[in-house]
């Protein structure tokens, strides 16, 4: 059995690339019976921050981000496949 328990997109993150759609369509063609869906959870230290994500911090920017993470990743479910991890 193919599984991953980790993923990234660029959509939202920035360091992956591409769409989270795209990136599970890849996975299911690469033969992956189990994937993870796994962005980052909003983060408010400074040192849990990423390099390139320090100079546009925000909180609220983060949860922003997550919140529309989540809602785009219960769209998702409807894919057997598709796991969401938190
Ligand atoms: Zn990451």
């Amino acid at each position: 059995m193919v599984v991953s328990l980790h993923s990234h997109s660029g959509q939202y993150c920035k360091h992956a690339k591409g769409n989270l759609e795209d990136v599970v369509k890849r996975a299911i063609e690469k033969g992956f019976e189990i994937y993870g869906l796994s962005e980052h959870m909003p983060r408010y230290r400074d040192c849990d921050l990423y390099p390139e994500e320090v100079f546009s911090f925000s909180f609220l920017f983060f949860s922003f981000l997550f919140f529309s993470f989540l809602l785009f990743s219960i769209s998702m479910i409807k894919n057997e496949n598709v796991i969401i991890l938190f």
